[in-house]
């Protein structure tokens, strides 16, 4: 019989053991909201008035997940700082009443726990982890321009030390359940649920002690060192806040706030330090920063949710042919593979197949190692992927999608192949990264049937797709391939056909730009710092070094023409390919590499080009400050005024699609909430009169264009208001 029943929550108590379990209504994890937490203290003090109760196990009786954390909806409701101050402390005070909990807690974690999920487990005595691939520990909270807010920069150092607990809050470090255990953030890992209980039942019971956290645990001889004493101590916080200055780009104050409260909670202790929560939550929750990072969390969970268009996908994605098994094609086989479609992979001869091969074998094996993919499954997946030269297999497939090289004959000859060897209704698709659809449709019988899916690279790793909504394509195909692209864990955007569709679209007279930077003397090192000071993941030179000067120059020939006016030639990089200076993948490019390490500017190759194309190199070692901003300003007002073009030219519906498709196809800084929403913040009407002045002085690629004239002489914004959650979710 229950003990205490709830919405929310079910206890059952026996033997002197209370098993709370959380099951929270109508949401498919478990999450805190205020509902949750009322229910929560009211099953608390129905435990605390039981003296017979010993011990206090929290489950989740979701198959999701323990709890994953504070409900981010709830940020609707917070209008002001005095509000969040207020969330703060209603978080804060129920985790206090856990940690006083007279009978011992145990938190039996399965799933992800993050945020006030893992604050609530930390608030526990212990905490068990089920050894399950879904399962992840952490404290993510910075990613929305927050900090942890209910006692998570308090009790972490406590439970894990301070330098672990600084990782895993200003890296957003999550441990899986083998990780937690050995950093001490869990106490033992168990299979199955009822492992654990019995362990529970039959040994913990025996032994249990509350577990106070007053104290740093300093478990090895290093934390014994560094973290017992003030000097120890000073020296991380050091070395930390000079890692955040190198790192964290401007206008991004959370990481700084969540330093500050782990060491006022170090020094004056943990009733300070939940006050200096408190006080960050309600500074932060009001900042520009904390404002899109939690607006784009909405609008990437509305991506993965809405069809993109109208209709309703009517087909289902089963089986899928995948044409060209190079970087991109071995790619999506293996991510289409791992998600459980059935695969066939079409090549021009058994080399190039065989080749192709080894790389999904490759990227199933770096599964295994991660933990993803058990051995069996991988074996299992590489034996399900048939690999064809003469398209055996594609008779039955729901979907092909083409990655063969960027040729637009080759491709078209593909298409024609693929109308002919595939079902009427079998939705085609191609990775394109710089033809349109259009082009590629020539000459099909059936163009209806054509579409674009933009990958990037690489695959497993890149979160965006671009859906390009060919110009004769059905919408229903539209709706598959975006259901398609959520099933592939990726987040759908959908976009209108052009040259470069809208993430290459946009980027390109960016790094034209940086190109020209180069050319007038600017520093290699320089021009990336100022980009990655803004926030950007890497610097333009960077970018280029990692995409492949040969990739990017091979999209600048293809793409740049029909932009003539805003996308000079790049003289820089056509040499730097000649000398075989491709980038990363050679060893060479901006920049020297070891593998992936960075270990110079590539000063050979600049000396090349200073006496072949006159480029003034190096001459100013430091360019001052306001040269760093002006550089800054000239790559970014041509990124925001592109992107206007984009939404003008009905490329993408709305501008927040635009800056979703920045910020996951590119990292474009996410706290500034991409180029459209960095547009409003600046005023478009400040950005057309800096523009102006540029085009005089530096050439009509800066002239404004008329949507982003428009939206100065009105005052209109992109976003006339941040889209509300209620909109977002709808
Ligand atoms: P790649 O050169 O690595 O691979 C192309 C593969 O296609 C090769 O294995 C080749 O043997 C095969 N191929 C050639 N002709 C074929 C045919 N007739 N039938 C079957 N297979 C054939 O190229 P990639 O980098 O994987 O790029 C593929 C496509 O994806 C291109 O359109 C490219 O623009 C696009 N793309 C590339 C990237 C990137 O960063 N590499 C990113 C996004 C999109």
């Amino acid at each position: 019989m229950a003990f205490y029943q709830s919405e929310n929550l079910h206890v059952e108590v026996e033997r002197k053991i209370a098993k709370c379990w959380l099951d929270v209504k109508g949401r498919s994890h478990n999450v805190f909201s205020p509902a949750v937490i009322k229910d929560m203290e009211q099953a608390l003090d129905a435990i605390s008035a039981e003296p017979g109760i010993e011990l206090v196990v929290f489950l989740g009786r979701k198959p999701t997940g323990f709890v994953a954390g504070a409900d981010i909806q709830e940020f609707q409701n917070v209008h002001d700082a005095d509000q969040a101050r207020q969330l703060a402390r209603m978080g804060q005070e129920l985790m206090d009443r856990v940690a006083q909990l007279r009978p011992v807690t145990v938190a039996v974690i399965h799933g992800p726990c993050l945020g006030g999920g893992l604050e609530f487990a930390l608030a526990c005595d212990y905490r068990l982890v089920l050894n399950q691939p879904e399962t992840q520990l952490g404290l993510p909270e910075i990613k929305l321009g927050l900090v942890p807010g209910w006692g998570g920069t308090q009790r972490l150092p406590r439970v894990v030390g301070l330098e672990k607990a600084l990782r895993m809050i200003l890296e957003q470090k999550t441990l899986k359940a083998q990780e937690a255990v050995s950093w001490g953030l869990a106490d033992k890992s168990f299979e199955t649920r009822e492992d654990a209980l019995t362990w529970i039942e039959n040994e913990l019971v025996r032994h249990a002690r509350k577990r106070p956290k007053t104290r740093l645990p300093l478990r090895s001889w290093r934390e014994f060192f560094l973290e017992s004493n003030r000097v120890g101590r000073w020296l991380i916080f050091r070395v930390v806040r000079r890692m955040l200055n190198r790192k964290v780009p401007e206008d991004m104050s959370a990481p700084a706030e969540a330093v500050a409260c782990v060491r006022t909670g170090l020094s004056a202790g943990m009733a300070a330090g939940l006050e200096r929560e408190r006080e960050a939550i309600a500074r932060l929750s009001q900042t520009e920063a904390c404002r899109n990072l939690v607006t784009l969390f909405f609008l990437i969970m509305n991506a993965r949710k809405s069809t993109g268009s109208e209709a309703v996908a009517s087909r289902t994605i089963r089986k899928v042919g995948v044409v060209g098994a190079g970087t991109m094609g071995a790619g999506i086989a293996q991510l289409a593979s791992v998600k459980g479609c059935d695969v066939v992979v079409q090549e021009v001869n058994e080399a190039a197949l065989a080749a192709g091969k080894k790389k999904i074998a490759d990227l199933l094996q770096k599964a295994v190692d991660k933990g993803v993919l058990s051995s069996d499954e991988a074996h299992a997946r590489l034996q399900a992927i048939h690999g064809t030269t003469n398209w055996n297999g594609f008779d039955d497939v729901d979907l092909v999608i083409e990655a063969v090289i960027e040729d637009v004959n080759l491709k078209r000859e593909v298409f024609r192949t693929l109308e002919q060897r595939t079902r009427p209704d079998t939705i085609l698709a191609s990775n394109t990264s710089s033809l349109t659809i259009r082009q590629l449709q020539e000459g099909m019988a059936q163009p209806q049937r054509l579409a674009g899916m933009h990958f990037f690279n690489p695959v497993h790793k890149m979160p965006l797709v671009e859906v390009v909504r060919g110009p004769a394509c059905e919408e229903d195909a539209i709706a598959a391939l975006v259901q398609f692209a959520a099933k592939l864990g990726k987040t759908p955007v959908v976009v209108g056909d052009g040259p470069g569709f809208v993430v290459n679209r946009i980027l390109l007279p960016y790094l034209s730009e940086a190109g020209l930077l180069l050319q007038e003397g600017m520093p290699v090192e320089a021009i990336d710092q100022t980009m990655r000071r803004f926030g950007m993941p890497m610097g333009p030179l960077e970018l280029l070094d990692q995409v492949g000067l040969d990739v990017a120059a091979h999209i600048a020939h293809a793409v740049g023409p029909a932009f003539a006016d805003r996308i000079p030639p790049q003289p820089a990089l056509d040499r730097l390919c000649e000398l075989g200076c491709l980038g990363q993948k050679t060893g060479k490019g901006f920049y020297c590499y070891q593998g992936a390490r960075k270990t110079g500017v590539n000063d050979q190759a600049l000396q090349t080009l200073t006496r072949e194309l006159g480029i003034k190199h190096a001459q100013q070692k430091r360019p001052r400050h306001e040269q760093m901003q002006f550089a800054r300003e000239r790559m970014v007002y041509l990124m925001v005024n592109e992107a206007a073009v984009c939404l003008e030219e009905g490329l993408a519906e709305r501008a927040d699609i635009i800056d979703l498709a920045m910020v996951l196809g590119t990292g474009w800084a996410p706290h500034r909430g991409g180029p459209l929403r960095y547009a409003d913040t600046c005023g478009a009407a400040e950005i057309v009169r800096k523009m102006e002045a540029m085009a005089e002085q530096l050439g009509p690629r800066f002239r404004p264009c008329s949507e982003l004239r428009r939206r100065a002489d009105s005052g209109e914004l992109f976003y006339s208001t941040l889209p509300t959650l209620e909109a977002v979710l709808s």
